[in-house]
């Protein structure tokens, strides 16, 4: 089958893998040339993922039969909706299905009025008194969040980045009148107190079919300090739950899901493609922090290495329909996944610095290789501004899952940064206590 996948990071790296190992003959759109899929892939467009004109033409030249996009940008210009015009089917949401990740605002008023369990207590807010009135509703405690796309870095915390009322006032203030995330529009919402994690779903706009949980790090140093990223590295255990996180917990939040997208049919948008819900877990249960209308990038890197299943026949099914629990079956393992980045990722990266990577050894090592936003000149790998490589180990334990990584990573050489506490025993340990103490009320 002639398949279409659009984006250039790891996650399009082990999407494109997926594909492949099920078959496919995968054409990919790329702004980038990542070495991984340049390799995979039978043609690729050096392209401007949101030029939706030119994926099109790309799509349409080379009779692709199903198209997959990686990132979200694309969805919100309206790719998914071209594609379906030139009938390509997609197993990708269309824009109106995708508002659950690039509207805040359209997000949490669907939870809201749809009554879907896990919404939380928020104010849509496009004045300065609006802004007064939602703090003096919601109190303190509060997050604030543009309306629109800002890259995983336009939230702001109370107690984090925000200490008293001016602070949040003069956030807030920024937002509406530099239009932060494209509109002068933010939502303010309760802040939650809890372990978060991930889990994503396959949608083919009535079943839902989750895959195990998944929990990502976004801070830049170990102990989870310094600045947001797009995400360090990641985790799942080998029977699809969490160290802090129990089947009932598990099952909430996957109700919240089918809810959501039960939702959005009555909407008049019907989901089909991966749903990621992020929550999270409260003294209450799971409560939704945010969904995004695709893969996340780590967590797809640990699920799709562990699916067993065809991951074609899943996209299919995903776009046409017919998609049930026995089409996507994962390897009862665990994983995890460590993120090569450049030194000073997060703050001012290290660009076009040379990595040195023995595949041949990674591989001897068990560890599978996924090359994100690097750029390969005569057989040579340089950093971007963006995170580099996601290194991944599959095994029975956490325990051994985490040493293949590390052992991979150790054939990785260059002015580069890890967070090598992920997944380690005393990070595992100490989130199980920290949730006891969140269940018990003691913070
Ligand atoms: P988002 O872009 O919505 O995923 O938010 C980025 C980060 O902000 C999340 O990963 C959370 O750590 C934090 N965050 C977002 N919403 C909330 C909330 N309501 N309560 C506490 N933390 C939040």
């Amino acid at each position: 089958m002639r398949i279409l996948a659009v984006g250039g990071g790891a996650r399009e790296h082990a999407i494109v893998a997926a594909l492949v190992r099920s078959g496919a003959e995968v054409y990919a759109c790329l702004k980038n040339r990542n070495p991984g899929i340049a390799r995979s892939a039978k043609e690729f467009l050096l392209v401007d993922e949101n030029d939706v004109d030119k994926v099109v033409a790309f799509a349409r030249s080379k009779n692709i039969e199903l198209a997959i996009v990686g990132p979200e940008a694309p969805l919100e210009a309206g790719l998914v909706d071209a594609l379906q015009a030139a009938q390509v089917p997609t197993a990708s949401p269309a824009r109106s299905a995708a508002m659950i990740e690039t509207s805040k605002s359209f997000m949490r008023r669907v939870l809201s009025e749809h009554r879907v369990s896990g919404a939380v207590r928020h104010k849509v807010v496009d004045t300065v008194r609006d802004l007064e009135l939602a703090i003096d509703d919601l109190g303190l405690e509060v997050v604030v969040k543009p309306v629109g796309l800002t890259g995983g870095k336009g939230v702001k915390v109370f107690g984090e980045h925000m200490m008293n009322r001016q602070d949040i006032m003069d956030y807030g203030r920024e937002v509406l009148s530099k239009k932060i995330g494209g509109s002068a529009k933010l939502v303010v919402e309760e802040k939650l107190v809890g372990e978060e994690l991930t889990i994503q779903a396959f949608c083919d706009g009535k079943n839902l079919v989750p895959m195990p949980a998944v929990q990502d790090h976004k801070r830049a140093y170990e102990g989870d300090k310094g600045p947001n990223t797009g995400g360090m590295g990641s985790y799942s255990m080998s029977d699809g739950l969490l160290s802090f996180l129990g089947r009932k917990e598990y099952d909430s939040a996957v109700k919240i899901m089918k809810e959501t997208v039960a939702a959005l049919r009555k909407e008049g948008a019907e989901y089909r493609g991966t749903l990621y819900g992020q929550f999270m877990i409260t003294k209450d249960g799971p409560k939704v922090i945010e969904f995004n209308a695709r893969f996340g990038d780590p967590e797809a890197m640990n699920v799709l290495s562990l699916l067993k299943s065809d991951f074609v026949e899943i996209c299919n099914r995903m776009a046409h329909g017919g998609l049930r629990a026995k089409h996507a079956v994962f390897d009862k393992k665990a994983s995890v996944c460590k993120y090569v980045v450049p030194e000073g990722y997060g703050t001012k990266s290290l660009t076009d610095a040379e990595i040195v990577v023995d595949e041949e050894e990674i591989s001897k090592e068990g560890a599978l290789l996924y090359y994100a936003s690097v750029n390969e000149r005569d057989g040579r790998i340089f950093t971007t501004t963006s995170r580099s490589i996601g290194v991944v180990g599959i095994s029975e334990s956490i325990e051994d899952a985490e040493r293949v990584v590390e052992k991979g990573i150790s054939h990785i050489s260059g002015r580069i940064h890890v967070r090598h506490d992920i997944a380690k025993r005393e990070m595992l340990e100490a989130k199980v206590r920290r949730m006891e103490n969140i269940r018990k009320g003691v913070r």
